[in-house]
C-alpha cells in the first residue's frame, strides 16, 4: 500500500562514476525494507549482460524491465509498486519528467540514474528537466583516465581519438568507445566552427571583475 510520500530522487554524474552501483544498493535496500519495487531501464543500454538486467561496471547486476520510452514505464508500473528505479534515463524522452512526477505525486519513490552530459558535455536529453524537478540529487564523479582528478565529463573516442561536436547525440552499436575525463583532459574539436571566444581571455575583466 502506498501509505508514504513520494518523491523523486537523481543519481547522475558521468561514465564510470557509479550510478548504476548505486542504483543497485539503493533498489537492494529497498527490497530488505520490503518493499514492492520495479526496474527499468532503457533498451538502448544492453552492455554486459544483455537487456533484462541492470549492470555496474564492476560485475553486480539486478534483473530491470527494459523500455523505449517513458510511457511504456507508465503502463507498466502496477498499482501496488512502492519503490521505481529508472536506469540509463538519459536516453528516454522528455515525457519521463511528466511520469516521474506523476508517481511521486501517487506516493512512489521514484529513483533515477542517467548521465547528465552528452559527449559535448551538454545536458543529455531529459536529465536536465529531472534534475530541476528532484527532491534530491547526487552528482558522481568518476577518475579523470588522463590525470588522475575527479571526473565530471564523458569523452567519446573514435579510433582512440576525440570525436567531433558534430556527431550524433546518441550512436548506437558504433565503433565508438568512451573515458571518464575531467574538464580540462575533456576534448570536442569542432569541425566547423569557431571555438566560443571568451571576451575575459582577450585582456577583458576577470572572474573576480566579472560580477
Ligand atoms: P556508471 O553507471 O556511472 O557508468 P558503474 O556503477 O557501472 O558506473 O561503474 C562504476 C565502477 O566502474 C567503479 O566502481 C569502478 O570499479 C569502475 N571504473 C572503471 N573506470 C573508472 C574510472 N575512470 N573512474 C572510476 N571508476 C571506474
Ligand atoms: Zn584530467
Amino acid at each position: 500500500m502506498r501509505t508514504r510520500q513520494g518523491w523523486i530522487e537523481v543519481v547522475s554524474g558521468v561514465m564510470f562514476s557509479g550510478k548504476s552501483e548505486e542504483l543497485i544498493r539503493r533498489v537492494r535496500r529497498a527490497l530488505i525494507a520490503g518493499r514492492r519495487t520495479q526496474l527499468f531501464k532503457s533498451h538502448l543500454d544492453d552492455r554486459y549482460s544483455g537487456q533484462f538486467h541492470i549492470s555496474s561496471h564492476d560485475g553486480r547486476r539486478l534483473e530491470a524491465e527494459p523500455v523505449s520510452n517513458a510511457a511504456q514505464i507508465a503502463e507498466r508500473v502496477r498499482s501496488e509498486t512502492q519503490v521505481v528505479a529508472i536506469d540509463e534515463a538519459q536516453f528516454l524522452d522528455d515525457g519521463i519528467c511528466e511520469v516521474a512526477d506523476a508517481l511521486a505525486d501517487a506516493g512512489v519513490r521514484v529513483i533515477v540514474a542517467g548521465t547528465d552530459m552528452d559527449f559535448r558535455a551538454e545536458p543529455f536529453g531529459p536529465m536536465g528537466p529531472l534534475l530541476a524537478r528532484a527532491e534530491r540529487i547526487d552528482k558522481l564523479n568518476a577518475i579523470c583516465v588522463v590525470c588522475g582528478d575527479p571526473a565530471t565529463r564523458n569523452q567519446r573516442l573514435i579510433d582512440g581519438d576525440p570525436a567531433p561536436a558534430e556527431g550524433p547525440t546518441i550512436q548506437v552499436g558504433g565503433a565508438e568507445s568512451y573515458e571518464a575525463r575531467c574538464r580540462r583532459c575533456h576534448e570536442v574539436p569542432k569541425r566547423d566552427r569557431a571555438q566560443v571566444e571568451l571576451p575575459l581571455r582577450g585582456g577583458g575583466v576577470g572572474w573576480e571583475g566579472g560580477k
